[in-house]
């Protein structure tokens, strides 16, 4: 089949590799739509490295047909269309008999440990099969909408933190695919206002087509000014950091809310480490949280909300390449120009 291999940091290259062969109890899926998430482009740079392979075919965001089932694996058919969990939780760790399956220690996953979506076919180990990481997806939804409830379980189990409900007024700094998810999460979840912060002209035009109440230009307006202004001086009940910017955490903790909730997101680059003015964690009694990948269950809430229509993911993918035109399909995403780039083999 083909692939996309990547043979070191900053080399990925298309070519032949062997068809992966299944074993007892395991699905073979014809990939249709695997699309490039910001932690790809981190580790195609060197910039995020634990449990990622070289050589190896990475990717974890993706949806396909089932093109081979073993006999001994039930519910499953070929020609079905699903979309995967990548992440495999052990089930037997401190974290995993504790509500906290996505922060397991001995967890594995797609596109790391396994190989991964940026290619023809993805073999899926059978464990993650008779763990319920395989969701069914309706024939009429398009694949690349399957690829993207990854991304949007991710968004879901971070916002279950932050508890948000009707009425609420939630900021998103940066509106990059993962906060123009956050905003449709928060919407669905009932906020009333949505305010999204961002630099980029395209993006603050995107994120205002999907129906943020505010968009706010951090270079030219005061983002601080405009949160109070609208919220009668209070400041924010929900703030999202879906950019990893050290620079805006402390923006973050001043225009939220005396007991306001603030997750930290998105993920910041080793070593980053801003100062912030911690009295406003204290006085505020703010509560900030972090978000790390997804559990099992959101993938399941992702898959309702997109086959419903609820969250229209669809729209946020703006480039389709070919599996051959990978490395194009990766300068593009990390060009900053497109909001989802989605491969299709
Ligand atoms: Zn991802
Ligand atoms: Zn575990």
């Amino acid at each position: 089949m083909k692939a996309g291999v990547l043979n070191r940091v900053d080399e990925l290259v298309y070519t032949e590799i062997d068809t992966p062969n299944i074993s007892d109890s395991e699905l073979l899926v014809r990939v249709k739509a695997a699309s490039i998430c910001g932690t790809d482009l981190r580790i195609y740079r060197g910039k995020k490295t634990k449990g990622v392979r070289y050589p190896s075919v990475i990717g974890h965001e993706f949806a396909g047909e089932i093109a081979q089932v073993d006999a001994s694996v039930s519910g499953f058919s070929v020609g079905e269309h699903v979309c995967v969990d990548p992440v495999l939780p052990c089930g037997g760790c401190f974290y995993c008999l504790n509500g906290m399956e996505n922060v397991c220690l001995n967890r594995v996953a797609i596109g790391y440990e396994y190989d991964g979506c940026f290619a023809e076919y993805v073999r899926i180990p059978a464990k993650f099969i008779s763990q319920g990481n395989i969701q069914k997806l309706p024939d009429s939804l398009p694949f690349v909408a399957g690829a993207l409830a990854e991304p949007l379980s991710c968004v879901i189990n971070g916002q279950r933190k932050l508890d948000i409900g009707i009425g609420d007024t939630v900021v998103i700094i940066g509106a990059g695919p993962i906060g123009i998810m956050h905003m449709m999460v928060a919407k669905a979840s009932g906020a009333s206002k949505v305010i999204v912060s961002e630099p980029n002209t395209m993006r603050r035009r995107t994120v205002a087509d999907f129906g943020a109440d505010i968009v706010i230009d951090p270079i030219n307006e005061s983002l601080q000014d405009i949160v109070l202004k609208s919220t009668n001086g209070l400041g924010a009940d929900v703030v999202i950091l879906a950019i990893g910017n050290p620079k805006i955490v402390n923006d973050a903790l001043l225009i939220a809310r005396k007991g306001g909730r603030i997750s930290m997101f998105a993920g910041f680059s080793t070593g980053d480490k801003p100062s912030i003015d911690v009295n406003l964690i204290h006085y505020n009694e703010l509560l900030v949280v972090g978000a790390s990948a997804l559990q099992r269950r959101d993938m399941k809430t992702a898959v309702n909300l997109i086959a419903s229509g609820s969250v229209d993911v669809g729209k946020l993918v703006t480039d389709t390449y070919g599996l051959a035109e990978i490395s194009e399909a990766f300068a593009k995403a990390e060009s900053g120009d497109a909001i989802k780039v989605v491969l299709v083999p």
